[in-house]
């Protein structure tokens, strides 16, 4: 009897395959870092075929050390960094360029281009979005400009664009033989090429960017059977969920009811509050975006901050710094000293996302003195992340009208001691965290249960849910306003870095 449930969780470090029981605890699990391209200053590529790689890997390796078979699993869900673009052939199934990571910043001179003529907001109240080099629309018509060919290939209907939920779908469901060309709602609302209210690509907009709509996926919702695995160890696995990977957080955390939150620290921080089935449009510099549409019932819709810079800058510490060797390291360099010694780091790598919304920001290291040392700044940067979150929280609070009364939190950095507890001091809210961390691949696996009725409601998720640890504030209230003080003051020493 099948009785588990899959999820593929293609991130933005990683690739991974995870398999879940229906209490929601993991069975199985596999994982393969890619690595991070960087032709130039700001410019942040994966290869797409070491990605398709690694998914057929992972879910080898998977089902091997679990001594599983396709017969043990009733579907798989797939939940994806979100907004890494890239463009195919449909004939060769070979991909054109490199996928260009949310992260890359090259189409600034595009956003820059199309704010001149009507301001950086002038697609919000259709798309949710402010213009910003992080989303998907402006990345292929880069693509379409750039690479040879690309634009006859479409012209010519060989051309197929896709987000990475896309690309694995396509491949897993046949590539040439027939793979299935299409996205999921949640993803297609980081494209800026969608309509919050219909949920469909808008022509108007397609105009504007100059993209040919052949080359787009259908919509389909975030729950369904899309169809199945064709080859390989899941051969006939129904595939039935399919979330960008910040939407799979929040349903994997079961946030359902509205005002309810999460904030997930991995590469960058990614903090959504449910707003419910009417898109929520934000004033202090949020997004909106679509949370899930399960089946039929209405789209939830989500109020996100998105940070582009959070676990990625202990990597730097790490890679470009040698300060550590491995993240984990982070924690005791930080602890070795007693207090960030007035050191700040702005990690406006590629520029600010929420609130700020700066494209020409770059990253400062700001109050530094002799006194300062290793341990300070390996502090300072694991401050920047909750200095981060506080500033979109205040913009949550501001948008939503709720106050937040606790932070459920996920993702690679969660283990950091030291961070989450500055993280309940710096907001002054208790910071939870949930027996399964997973929560990502989770919520993707939910997703396709739910569609095949292995879990019968959401109500039955919930009861999944069950609390880890907790971090109460314990800052007095004169340190963290004097702490927030300064950061403030230094994020603005990070703005029009770049003319
Ligand atoms: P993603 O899904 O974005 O690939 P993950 O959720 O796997 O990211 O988190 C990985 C990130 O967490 C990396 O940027 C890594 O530097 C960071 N990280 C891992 N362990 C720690 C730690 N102990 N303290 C701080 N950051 C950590």
């Amino acid at each position: 009897m099948s009785s588990f449930v899959g999820a593929i969780d293609q991130g933005t470090t990683s690739t991974r395959f995870i398999v879940f029981d229906a209490a929601g605890n993991i069975v199985a699990s596999a994982n393969q870092e890619h690595p991070q391209i960087f032709p130039q200053p700001g410019w942040v590529e994966h290869s797409p075929m070491d990605i398709a790689r690694n998914t057929e890997a992972v879910i080898a390796e998977a089902l091997k050390a679990a001594k599983l078979t396709a017969k043990d699993l009733v579907a798989i869900g797939i939940t994806n960094q979100r907004e890494t673009t890239m463009i195919w052939d449909r004939r060769s199934g070979a991909p054109l360029h490199n996928a260009l990571v949310w992260q890359d910043t090259r189409v600034d001179p595009l956003v820059a281009y199309f704010s001149g003529q009507g301001g950086k907001d002038r697609f919000r109240a259709i798309t949710g979005l402010p213009l910003a080099s992080y989303f998907s629309g402006l990345k292929l018509k880069w693509l379409l400009d750039h690479v040879p060919n690309a634009r006859a290939l479409a012209e010519a209907g060989h051309l197929l664009f896709g987000t990475m939920d896309t690309w694995v779908l396509w491949n897993l469901t046949g590539g040439v033989n027939g793979g299935l060309h299409l996205t999921d709602v949640t993803n297609a609302s980081r494209t800026q090429l969608m309509r919050l209210d219909s949920l469909q690509w808008d022509d108007e907009l397609l105009r504007t960017f100059s993209i040919p709509r052949n080359v787009l996926p259908g919509i389909a919702s975030s729950s369904e059977v899309y169809g199945e695995v064709s080859s390989g160890p899941l051969k006939g696995v129904p595939i039935a969920g399919i979330l960008g990977d910040q939407q799979a957080a929040l349903v994997g955390q079961t946030c359902f009811e509205p005002g309810e939150a999460k904030n997930t620290y991995g590469t960058g921080c990614f903090l959504l509050m449910n707003t419910g089935t009417e898109p929520v449009s934000s004033a202090a510099g949020l997004v909106t975006t679509v949370a899930y549409q399960f089946g039929r019932n209405p789209a939830r819709f989500a109020l996100e901050g998105s940070i582009a810079i959070a676990g990625a800058l202990v990597q730097w510490l790490r890679d470009n710094l040698g300060l550590i060797r491995s993240s984990g390291e982070v924690e005791a360099l930080a602890a070795s000293v007693r207090d960030n010694g007035d050191v700040y780091v702005v990690p406006a790598f590629s520029g600010l996302y929420a609130p700020y919304w700066k494209d020409h920001a770059r990253g400062v290291i700001a109050g530094l003195t002799r006194y300062a040392n290793r341990g300070h700044i390996a502090r300072a940067a694991l401050e920047a992340t909750a200095y981060q979150t506080r500033d979109v929280v205040a913009a949550m609070e501001q948008d939503s009208r709720i106050p937040l009364q606790e932070l459920r939190v996920d993702g690679g950095m969660v283990v950091n001691d030291l961070l989450m507890q500055f993280q309940a001091d710096i907001l002054d809210v208790s910071v939870v965290r949930p027996q399964v961390t997973e929560t990502t691949a989770l919520g993707a696996a939910y997703a396709a249960g739910l569609a095949l009725g292995y879990w019968k409601s959401i109500d039955e998720l919930r009861g999944n849910w069950g609390v880890s640890h907790t971090w109460r504030p314990r800052m007095t209230k004169e340190d963290r306003g004097r702490l927030y003080a300064s950061w403030q003051k230094a994020v603005t020493r990070s703005f029009n870095w770049v003319e």
